[in-house]
């Protein structure tokens, strides 16, 4: 989705693309102003949402130019997310929001041994699923993951005591542990000095920009993405691109069989369509 131009989405635009066009500020449904973090612990573990439910829809019949990685640079960025590049291995300590995997390792059990070739060599965006029953915030002993009405899947940091037992719990590989102190990973200044950085010891992950959607902003990789990849909106609007999107298109989810219900959706498309991921 991004903006209509790609970047530079004011808050109208947005509203309007998620679905709430119609809605001014005060008009907004419960869920959407929301919790500050730490207030919705009493949701914890809760099924129970109001007013909105977030989700995303990765497009994959739409070509990414090769090596881009704005999405990922801009929620590196919003986050404040550290990089190690003095690793002889950089992957061994590396904080994941928002990252491309091969196909396969996204959907395991989809291989077909005389299905599309294209697939085999296809890398898709992943990122935190944000369940709708999510078995890491069950697992949680401090709450300090929890889920907000809307079902964004939150972390407090503050209450993290880096038992990982939500890593355990996450099917997807969607939480990073900070094995180093990730504030030796950032520049002299902080990208984002209105985020708030972690200490060692934490898990993070992907929270959808709840910090952004409170001020009805889109999430900063949808606004990054140029291509329109990544749209990102309201389910229980009718009027939302993802609702158009869901509704036009034939979209799969990670390991649906295992009851998460995860609130990202991928747009496989035909052969033609679907040069990268
Ligand atoms: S590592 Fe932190 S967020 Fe994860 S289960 Fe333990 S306390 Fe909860
Ligand atoms: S993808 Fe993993 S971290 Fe995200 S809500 Fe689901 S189980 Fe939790």
């Amino acid at each position: 989705m991004g903006t209509e131009e790609g970047k530079g989405m004011d808050r109208r635009g947005f509203l309007k693309l998620a679905g709430l066009g119609a809605l001014g500020a005060a008009g907004l449904p419960a869920g959407w102003s929301l919790l500050k973090p730490g207030e919705a612990l009493a949701t914890t573990g809760g099924a129970a949402r109001a007013g909105s439910r977030w989700a995303m829809v990765v497009d994959m019949t739409k070509g990414c130019p090769d090596n881009c990685t704005k999405c990922m640079a801009a929620c590196k960025t919003e986050h404040n997310v550290p990089t190690f590049s003095d690793e002889t291995d950089p992957r061994r300590h590396e904080i994941k929001w928002i990252w491309r995997t091969p196909y396969h390792n996204a959907f395991p059990g989809n291989e077909q041994p005389y299905g599309r070739e294209d697939l085999e060599h296809k890398q898709v965006m992943v990122l935190c699923n944000h369940c709708v029953n999510p078995p890491c915030v069950k697992v949680c002993p401090t709450q300090a993951t929890y889920q907000r009405p809307d079902g964004i899947v939150m972390m407090d940091f503050h209450r993290c005591i880096g038992c990982r037992f939500c890593m355990a719990g996450c099917p997807y590989g969607s939480r990073s542990f900070n094995w180093r102190d990730p504030r030796a990973g950032l520049p002299a200044k902080v990208p984002n000095p209105a985020y708030p950085t972690r200490m060692k010891g934490v898990v993070e992950k992907c929270t959808f920009c709840s910090e952004r959607l409170d001020k009805n902003l889109p999430p900063a990789c949808v606004e990054a993405c140029a291509e329109k990849v990544l749209a990102f909106g309201d389910l229980e609007s009718a009027v939302s691109p993802v609702r158009e999107l869901l509704k036009k298109h034939f979209t799969i989810r990670r390991k649906t069989n295992l009851g998460t219900q995860p609130q990202v959706y991928y747009i496989i498309g035909d052969q033609g369509g679907a040069e990268h991921a």
